[in-house]
């Protein structure tokens, strides 16, 4: 069938909206009639070449969308489903068969290969092979043959045209701090980056009964934001000295959490040093391959701290993206605070906006 996509044909130019042909279903994919997708960061970094999808393409991995028709073996959705999508996972390494999907063994296949595991492509513009199947799904288009892994089945009562951004920036964000940190109530948290994925840090923090909640950003009506969605205090790295303000807001104790979405050298330099002991400190922001940081491990060894790198929130999404939907049907999750509208001819002026910090999350909605 003929679809409309938005197709990243250079690295760091423009999506360019084209009629494709999209192939038929296999018996493992689920033909979803996209709602909305959210733009997320990893759209931007892949369309510049920073990961090796090869192009064209078409991106998109924050998909909603209706079921419209199932493969002979799927076996978790029906058509008519309303369905949230999500990273594709093997399914059978042994990461995935212990419930740590995030992890998958696989995942740089599943997710950046622009292929399906058999080699073709679902996408094709007049015999021009067309990469598909980004994070599963390539949901920057009007329909997808999606993997079965990738389908989030949701209630039908929650409109569509909000939930696309839980797939992947604000599953990784709540994730990261509810499957991952596990924060105790009391604790304190920072989090380094008010972006989608740091709000949704944020707003989780909250849920968990964080009491200290910091946030770091560079640009003030993001911190503004963030105090709406749950931070007890807010710096802006550019202005201020963050080692300080925070030291003054923990009476010199330092942080029990730290998530950092920046992947920025100085700045997890910086939250390493903002931890007290005991602290953690996760790193979610994705970096260019051969990025380096550097940690003090003189003094800092006493304080028995913890480094680690967190992906997708280490969320099984089939169970936690339900939740999430739950925490804001309660008025705990309001995500929808952070949404800018765009249509699909439009979608450029969302990664642009999201680039200046003017819109903390795009999201394209079909017409
Ligand atoms: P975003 O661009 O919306 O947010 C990043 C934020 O960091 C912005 O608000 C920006 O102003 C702020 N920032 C930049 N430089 C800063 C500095 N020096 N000090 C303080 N703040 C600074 O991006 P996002 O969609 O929220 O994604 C965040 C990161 O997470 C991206 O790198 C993305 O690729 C990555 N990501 C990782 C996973 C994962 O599984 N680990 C999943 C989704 C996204
Ligand atoms: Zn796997």
């Amino acid at each position: 069938m003929q679809i409309t996509a938005a197709v990243a044909r250079e690295h760091g130019q423009p999506l360019s909206i084209e009629t494709l042909e999209l192939d038929d279903l296999r018996a493992n994919e689920v033909r979803v009639r996209m709602v909305s997708v959210g733009v997320c960061h990893t759209d931007a970094i892949v369309r510049d070449g920073v990961y090796p999808t090869p192009l064209p393409a078409v991106l998109g991995h924050e998909g909603a969308g209706v079921v419209e028709e199932v493969g002979s073996a799927v076996r978790s959705v029906a058509v008519g489903d309303h369905v949230v999508l999500g990273a594709a996972y093997c399914g059978y390494c042994r990461r995935c068969r212990s419930g740590e999907m995030a992890y998958c063994e696989n995942l740089f296949a599943e997710d950046f290969g622009g292929r399906r595991r058999d080699g073709s492509t679902s996408l094709s513009r007049d015999g021009e092979v067309v990469s598909s199947h980004f994070f599963g799904q390539s949901a920057f288009a009007t329909y997808a043959n999606v993997v079965e892994e990738s389908v989030i089945k949701v209630d039908r009562d929650v409109p569509l045209e909000h939930l696309g951004p839980l797939g992947c920036g604000l599953n990784t964000g709540a994730g990261t701090v509810l499957n991952e940190l596990r924060p105790p109530a009391g604790s304190s948290i920072i989090v380094f980056g008010t972006g989608a994925v740091g709000s949704a840090a944020i707003m989780a923090a909250g849920v968990a009964g964080c009491t200290t909640i910091i946030a770091v950003d560079i640009v003030d009506s993001r911190l503004e934001l963030a105090r709406e969605l749950g931070a007890t205090h807010t710096i802006n790295s550019r202005s201020e000295d963050v080692a300080e303000q925070i030291t003054a807001i923990t009476d010199g104790r330092g942080v029990d959490f730290a998530v950092d979405t920046t992947a920025r050298s100085e700045q997890l330099r910086t939250a390493a040093e903002a931890l007290g002991v005991r602290g953690t400190l996760a790193l979610v922001g994705a970096a260019k391959p051969g990025t380096e940081v550097s940690f003090e491990i003189g003094s800092s060894l006493v304080k028995g701290w913890t480094f680690k790198t967190v992906v997708q929130g280490s969320s099984v999404p089939q169970v936690f993206i339900p939740h999430l939907i739950d925490l804001w049907r309660e008025g705990k999750f309001p995500f929808e605070k952070l949404v800018g509208e765009y249509d699909l001819e439009h979608i450029n002026d969302g990664f642009e906006d999201s680039r200046n910090g003017s819109v903390v999350k795009p999201v394209v909605v079909f017409k």
